[in-house]
Parts: C-alpha cells; sequence; structure tokens
C-alpha cells in the first residue's frame, strides 16, 4: 500500500515568487518579497 502520511507542519510556497511563507506577526506571510495571503475568512 502506497499511503503517504503528511508532513507535520505544512510548508506554503509563495504564489508571487515561491519564497517560503512563514507564520509572523501573527500572519502568514512571504520571506522573500513579504507577500502575505489572504485569509481564508477574508
Ligand atoms: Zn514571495
Amino acid at each position: 500500500m502506497a499511503v503517504q502520511q503528511p508532513p507535520s507542519e505544512p510548508v506554503y510556497s509563495c504564489p508571487n515568487c515561491g519564497g517560503p511563507i512563514s507564520f509572523a506577526h501573527q500572519a502568514w506571510q512571504c520571506e522573500e518579497c513579504g507577500h502575505a495571503p489572504r485569509h481564508a475568512a477574508d
């Protein structure tokens, strides 16, 4: 059986530059360009 387990910590990629997105200042923000993905409730 080929069942892949999801990672414990999901890694998000910036849709703008592909950089890593980290959770800082109580919001997700790209470390490279500062792009902040909109919240689902927005
Ligand atoms: Zn970015």
